[in-house]
């Protein structure tokens, strides 16, 4: 007999702070207890919202159906060879705490990627990335329960179809499978560094001070910068960047860099990658209001909560964000996080 608690209160669990209640509620501790959920939401016909620190989630008030949060939790080695090993951390482990648990033991490669809220189990659903690392670069496999076939499964990082933010679980199959582990290929070679990154270079420079710099220096130098730039949900609600970075040909790249010599781009496969925040900011956004929502004074890709805001009004606000943005420069905007339901 599963253990639901009704009408469960979201408004601590999502990061925007927005207020959401569940009409059943549950967390998930072991692989035992998933499969009986995923069998009582199937039998009943019921929806069912895995949910991990909701930090890339806008939710409507009144959620129906079941919310499960994973809770799962452990860390182990499973396998190692010279400087190389593989580590597997369970879905319902934080995010950040691996990062700070993998520097802490000698672990490299997952420096980049520090201080993004969220757990490990939905770190692949949108391929997270930051400073020129994404967390395609350091998978081995995802371990998932198949709800079609309640099999478990192990997922090479091809068949994951990772993409910029982007997949198999949120846009080729999204739903059908559920993120028990995550296995990383990790380092104990600390001069396998990812600098590409300006800003991130020069602070680690700075951090170093003259000697070379090393995983911890870029650790630091990503939480520093992070936290310059990016309100802290704990304070101001958001879900980090609102929008994706749009995609152009090169002819439309240099149709638009002609017109608009400051515009920001980044050269990314056959085409440019645009940044979506300069392109908001030179529409005015920076910093407006809308209501008890608006746009992030230091960071305009950056969409927050004011204190009373809901997802009506940051529907509303993202949609005049999109039309001004596609009005001026032509450029389609498309939304990061995933609206539920
Ligand atoms: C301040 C801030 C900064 C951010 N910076 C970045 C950044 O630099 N780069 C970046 O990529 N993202 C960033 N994000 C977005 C967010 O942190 C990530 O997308 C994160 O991985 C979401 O984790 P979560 O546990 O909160 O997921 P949730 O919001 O709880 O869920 C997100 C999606 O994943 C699904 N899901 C959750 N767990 C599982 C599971 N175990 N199995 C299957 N599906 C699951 C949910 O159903 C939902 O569809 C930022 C967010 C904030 C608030």
């Amino acid at each position: 007999m599963l253990k639901l608690q009704k009408n469960y209160s979201l408004n601590d669990l999502n990061t925007f702070g927005f207020d959401a209640l569940a009409e059943s509620f549950i967390e998930i501790d072991s692989r035992d207890l998933l499969v009986e959920v995923v069998e009582y939401c199937q039998s009943n016909n019921l929806p069912l919202l895995i949910l991990g620190g909701g930090s890339n989630l806008i939710l409507s008030d009144q959620i129906s159906g079941l919310v499960a949060r994973m809770l799962n939790k452990g860390i182990e080695i499973i396998s190692q060879q010279g400087d190389q090993l593989q580590l597997k951390v369970a879905a319902g482990e934080g995010w950040h705490d691996t990062v700070v648990y993998a520097m802490s033991q000698g672990y490299f490669g997952l420096e980049n990627l520090a201080l993004i809220p969220g757990t490990v189990g939905a770190a692949p659903m949108q391929n997270i990335g930051a400073y020129g690392v994404e967390l395609k670069d350091r998978v081995a496999w995802v371990e998932v329960l198949d709800t079609q076939t309640h099999q478990f499964l192990s997922l090479s990082s091809l068949d994951c179809q990772f993409s910029y933010r982007d997949s198999l679980f949120k846009s080729v199959e999204p739903g059908r499978y559920i993120i028990t582990d995550v296995v990383f290929n990790l380092t104990r070679d600390a001069t396998q560094l990812n600098l590409e990154y300006l800003a991130l270079k020069d602070t680690c420079e700075a951090l170093a001070k003259g000697s070379s710099i090393t995983p911890y220096h870029v650790f630091d130098a990503v939480c520093q910068l992070r936290r310059q730039k990016l309100p802290d949900p704990a304070i101001i609600g958001n879900v980090g960047s609102f929008f994706k970075n749009p995609r152009v040909s090169v002819v439309e790249y240099e149709r638009l860099k002609a017109e608009f010599p400051a515009l920001v781009g980044f050269a990314d496969g056959e085409g440019y990658k645009l940044a979506a925040g300069w392109l908001i900011e030179a529409c005015g956004w920076k910093g407006k209001q809308l209501g008890a929502v608006g746009v992030y004074e230091k960071q305009a890709l950056v969409l927050v909560n004011h204190g009373k805001g809901d997802r009506r009004q940051i529907e509303t606000l993202a949609e005049q964000i999109r039309e001004s943005v596609q009005q001026r420069f032509g450029v389609l905007l498309e939304v990061e996080p995933r609206f539920y339901p």
